[in-house]
């Protein structure tokens, strides 16, 4: 009887534990009066006569995400529907029932986007790119768990033209797809798109990887663009010794396209997902594919630093998830052979050092970023360079007190191996105590002067590595590299130091 009555009680909890969901996705002619037809099946816990469903207003800082929402039809009479974006909600009113099935459909809210729209669902006659946030509605007895919600969805691509490229972060090319896993890091992390993509794969360690790309783009090589992104990927999955994850895209879409010279600018976004990162760029006759590659290897290096290396803090050691991973977006570019010696001090001098140096908000307390990271740009892009520079002053201490023999490298490594532990995270005792470890000091002091209260590190030849030298006879230091430079790159990447890479168990 104890033991009937301990099962009776687990029942529910065991058949809550991983919810289904069952989608469909209709293809349409005319999908951008259409839009995309879902059709959502689900059992609820209870029978009841309204369920609540949610679908998120505003998602990755775009608003009023319930207007890309419409032509709601439940599955027979009795249905009606009631949409209310202030709680991120559509409650359905259906009759009494534990099965609960209809359908709405997701537009674009507008013919043109403007080039910050990134994040808005686009669905046109010729491709879609839309969020898995705002794609799916999930009911809220799945959502408001206390604990990150697991779920299983099925999927189910219906009535797809013969060769229209249908592809996602967790599958490519199929008519029905699975997935189980949490709701909020994993299943809305995503990003499908659809119609006039490009899909080109290659593997690392035998793991795909995918890029999916649109768009005629001025000045463009797409050979040349996915052998420097292969590059990219293998000198980060090297250095991490990580095989990644069992698959991964690239995605790469233009936002606005002009073929005049009336804006000289180039505008572009990237975002970490599950499993891969998506690129956004405005395309004109000013694309700089350099900056391009500078991104996406910015935009991988967070499925580590910020990923895996997860901050406790948020915007309060953005110097490190930001800042740490802008220095190892050059790091990586020289070690990749993408830069040479020369062309990395020069970027650096220039993308980091001028920039920081530029920034009225230069000696800005850290607490200060955090109230202001949202709202202005000077504050918003401190974190980067005020960590960069850091990084590098750290670096060159960890190689000239180990006699070259360990980097900053192999810090970050040892971080990532502790941060992957369950329930731990990155904070900043965590990491002084690790420099610690490393320097035979405790730069808590250092530390406080230069990335908590914003002071500016007093550049010494005797501090850098041999070769470096920091020239400060002008408002803004100026990193020189002497002597011959595969020597200064051999010493400053530490080459000797570096393991094999090995495939994630
Ligand atoms: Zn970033």
């Amino acid at each position: 009887m104890k033991l009937l009555l301990i099962f009776c009680c687990l029942l529910p909890l065991l058949a809550g534990a991983q919810p289904r969901i069952g989608y469909e996705v209709h293809y349409a002619p005319h999908l951008s009066t259409e839009g995309l037809r879902v059709q959502v099946q689900v059992r609820t816990p209870r029978a009841e006569d309204s369920t609540y469903f949610h679908f998120a207003n505003e998602v990755w800082g775009e608003p009023d995400l319930l207007r890309c929402l419409g032509g709601f039809a439940g599955e027979g009479a009795g249905y009606r529907f009631r949409v209310v974006p202030d709680s991120n909600r559509v409650v359905v009113y259906h009759p009494r029932t534990r099965v609960v099935r209809f359908s709405y459909r997701v537009r674009q809210d507008a013919a043109e986007y403007t080039r910050d729209q990134v994040n808005r669902p686009r669905v046109t006659d010729a491709y879609f790119h839309v969020l898995g946030e705002s794609l799916f509605m999930v009911p809220d007895f799945i959502v408001s768990s206390p604990v990150e919600p697991r779920l299983t969805a099925t999927i189910r691509w219906v009535g797809f033209p013969p060769g229209y490229v249908l592809h996602n972060t967790f599958a490519s090319q199929v008519t029905e797809q699975t997935f189980r896993g949490r709701l909020w890091t994993e299943f809305y992390r995503s990003l499908y798109v659809g119609g006039d993509y490009r899909l080109h794969q290659f593997r690392y360690q035998n793991r795909p990887v995918y890029v999916a790309l649109r768009g005629e783009w001025h000045h463009y090589d797409e050979p040349g663009f996915l052998l420097s992104l292969q590059q990219a990927l293998t000198a980060q999955r090297d250095f991490w010794q990580d095989a990644g994850p069992t698959r991964y895209t690239v995605f790469m879409s233009p936002t606005v396209t002009t073929t005049d010279t009336t804006w000289r600018g180039q505008s572009i976004r990237g975002e970490g997902l599950y499993q891969g990162f998506k690129l956004q760029s405005t395309n004109n006759p000013f694309n700089s594919w350099d900056l391009l590659r500078y991104m996406f290897n910015h935009e991988m290096l967070h499925d580590w630093i910020g990923g895996q290396i997860r901050g406790a803090h948020g915007e309060l050691t953005n110097w490190f998830t930001e800042g740490f991973t802008d220095y190892y977006a050059y790091k990586n570019r020289l070690r990749s052979g993408d830069l040479t010696l020369e062309a990395w001090v020069k970027a650096f001098n220039e993308d980091v050092i001028q920039q920081l140096y530029k920034n009225p908000e230069r000696n800005q307390p850290n607490y200060l970023i955090k109230d202001n990271y949202w709202k202005s740009r000077a504050f918003g892009k401190l974190p980067y360079r005020r960590g960069a520079l850091f990084a590098f002053w750290l670096d060159n201490q960890i190689l000239k007190r180990s006699g070259y023999t360990r980097s900053l490298d192999d810090l970050m490594r040892e971080l990532r191996q502790a941060c992957l532990l369950p329930g731990q995270s990155f904070t900043d005792e965590r990491f002084l105590a690790l420099a610690q470890t490393y320097l035979h000091e405790d730069i808590s002091y250092e530390f406080q002067k230069y990335i908590l209260h914003g002071t500016d590190i007093p550049w010494t030849t005797p501090e850098l590595a041999e070769g470096f030298t920091m020239d400060t006879t002008q408002p803004i230091p100026v990193l020189k590299a002497a002597g011959p430079a595969s020597a200064l790159r051999e010493r400053y990447l530490n080459t000797k130091g570096s393991a094999k890479p090995v495939a994630r168990q």
